[in-house]
């Protein structure tokens, strides 16, 4: 029997190799794998359906990271799905797999994270599953959200001439990360220090354990009457989630550099890592903001609302992904970021 090592197709790859094959069957399914959310058909309204799993010593540490802000964190990342689509969350499920080392007033605080954002977005928690492991907490959540048909944002549509879009501002989530990792160093190689995450560490850490989902986003849009031509929320960094666009929509994109949204915090804090706040923007994940791309005639609609920021333009495939920088400089952008070599 042949082996072959999972890491050789890549994640994006591995999930084409398995549900290539499968054909959707039911008139009711719009949209199946390969979006932020699945669409299914629900009468005037379309219903997205988003799942994601967080596993214990892969996706969080919890060394650093409270378990009421875990739960928290655990929903805010599909409900982000959801936005994603242009469409409104309203439900959850959350289904936990744990080991004896938790005890029921770990998961009391866990679940108080949950109920804070449930609270915080509206959203109703309706099932789940509790099953034990071997090691470690395992946590899956579902999100069900709706939007009018007519509303709702896929990854495939943008078009060359479309203005390429950033909510909030990138970087900050990877570099709360960095501070979380630096000082649990600091305790592992001497446990009597006292952490010491320095002046940027409020904003940062804030943006990397307690992230918020850009419902309000949604509304705006609504508001505006807006419809964005693509978007994808930023769980993996704008550069990784600038392919998934151009990818799915057959297009290229040209990034500003000056356009990108970096906080003043990111920007000092990255300084002092040494670390070039473009490479954090880029490449620096969990930010969990919305990129879009809108239609010229909408730009006079978005100039003036407020965190949102015109990052770059969509061109022709052909012309690549790429970044044009502070000092002119025009770099190819790659899924993991951008070669300084080029
Ligand atoms: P996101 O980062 O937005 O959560 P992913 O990259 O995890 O999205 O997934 C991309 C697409 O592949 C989604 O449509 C998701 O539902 C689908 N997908 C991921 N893993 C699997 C799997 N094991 N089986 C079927 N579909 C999957
Ligand atoms: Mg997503």
């Amino acid at each position: 029997m042949e082996r072959t090592d999972v890491n050789t197709l890549g994640e994006f790859g591995l999930i084409d190799h398995l549900t290539s094959g499968f054909a959707n069957r039911q008139s009711t399914t719009v949209l199946g794998v390969g979006d932020d959310a699945a669409i299914i058909a629900g009468g005037d309204e379309q219903i997205v359906v988003s799942t994601d799993m967080l596993v214990e010593g892969i996706h969080f540490d919890f060394t650093y990271t409270p378990l009421k802000h875990l739960g928290y964190k655990a929903v805010i990342v599909n409900l982000s799905d959801i936005c994603a689509m242009n469409a409104r969350p309203q439900q959850i499920t959350v289904s936990i797999a744990l080991s004896n080392r938790f005890s029921v007033e770990a998961l009391d605080e866990f679940y108080a994270g949950i109920k804070a954002a449930c609270e915080q977005y509206g959203v109703d928690l309706v099932g789940g599953d509790t099953t034990s492991s071997n090691r470690g907490l395992i946590i899956s959540v579902t999100a069900i959200g709706r939007a009018p048909a007519d509303r709702i944002t896929r990854r495939s549509g943008a078009k060359v001439g479309d203005l390429v879009c950033v909510t909030g501002s990138l970087g900050g989530a990877y570099l709360g990360l960095q501070l979380l990792e630096r000082e649990k160093q600091v305790f592992l190689d001497n446990p009597d220090m006292q952490p010491d995450m320095g002046e940027y560490a409020p904003t940062l850490l804030a943006r990397q354990l307690r992230p918020e989902a850009r419902t309000d986003m949604v509304d705006t849009f609504a508001k505006e009457g807006i419809v964005p031509t693509s978007m994808i929320d930023i769980s993996d960094g704008l550069a990784s989630e600038l392919f998934h666009i151009c990818k799915a929509s057959g297009v290229g994109a040209i990034i500003e550099e000056s356009g990108v949204p970096i906080s003043n915090d990111a920007q000092l804090q990255a300084l002092e890592f040494n670390l070039d706040p473009i490479t954090c923007a880029l490449s620096g994940g969990e930010d969990y903001e919305l990129l879009f791309t809108i239609d010229p005639k909408d730009t006079e609609k978005i100039r003036f609302l407020p965190d949102i920021y015109i990052a770059g333009e969509i061109v022709a495939r052909e012309d690549g992904v790429k970044l044009h920088t502070k000092g002119g400089n025009i770099h190819e952008i790659t899924a993991q970021g951008w070669n300084h070599f080029e």
